[in-house]
């Protein structure tokens, strides 16, 4: 039996997919599914397609059963949303945006719901240590609850379009003099990442500080206008900075 890392009980872990399945995280290849997400914009593939034929995609065994099913019955499906939006939105253009330029997207989202499978997924992906110190883990399993969800960290969000997909941490430690790294984890999947940085860390042109959504209501519906920088590697992002 080990330690559920949102609820903190103990518990059979199950295995989960992060970022969830239907996101674009189905492929067996370790890490490239990008190459899916370029078939799917050119319409070699359909969605249904590509998570039909492919097994897996990067999973983690770090929730109980009981809080892996309340994420997907209550977050999964907005983030899926805005996941498979975002691709369409792309596969408009013909092809993924550029690395550094500007992109937008308007659509209606519920944004907390949003936000939470973004704060739960966080949880599952760093290591025990790590996870003892996130302070926001009461605010994912209180669906209602809303506001300010941690005294220490921010959530940043940018388009991704890189080779590489990754989800873990920690990342990177910027400021040497400083013990813990200022990007603690970072998720990045075609067609966005997510990161979660120290609150004093500055985002630079082109993050979004999802601390934007915090103050709406669960499970209500908001028109939302996302503007994001579109990168295919964060990291090399900051180093220098
Ligand atoms: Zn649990």
């Amino acid at each position: 039996m080990k330690k559920c890392r949102l609820c903190g009980k103990e518990a059979k872990l199950t295995e989960e997919h992060i970022p969830p399945k239907a996101a674009f995280n189905n492929v067996k290849r370790k890490l490239t599914r990008d190459r899916d997400s370029q078939d799917i914009l050119l319409g070699e593939k359909t969605f249904e397609e590509v998570n039909g034929y492919y097994k897996k995609g990067q999973t983690f065994k770090t929730l109980c059963s009981s809080c892996n099913n309340f994420l997907g019955t209550e977050y999964v499906p907005e983030y899926v949303r805005l996941a498979v939006n975002l691709m369409y939105s792309y596969k408009k253009e013909g092809c993924l945006p550029k690395h550094n330029t500007y992109y937008f997207i308007e659509m209606p989202l519920r944004p907390l719901n949003f936000l939470k499978q973004v704060l739960s997924m966080f949880c599952s992906i760093v290591n025990e240590g790590f996870n003892e110190q996130f302070d926001f883990k009461n605010y994912i399993l209180h669906k209602e609850e809303n506001g300010k969800f941690s005294e220490k960290y921010k959530v940043g969000m940018y388009g991704f379009v890189g080779k590489q997909g990754f989800a873990g941490g920690p990342v990177i430690r910027i400021n040497l003099d400083k013990s813990p790294p200022d990007i603690i984890c970072k998720i990045e999947f075609v067609p966005f990442g997510f990161m979660l940085v120290n609150k004093e860390f500055e985002f630079p042109d082109g993050i979004l500080d999802l601390d934007a959504l915090k103050d709406t209501e669960y499970n209500r519906e908001y028109d939302i206008l996302f503007q994001f920088g579109i990168y295919d590697e964060v990291s090399p992002l900051y180093i220098g900075r």
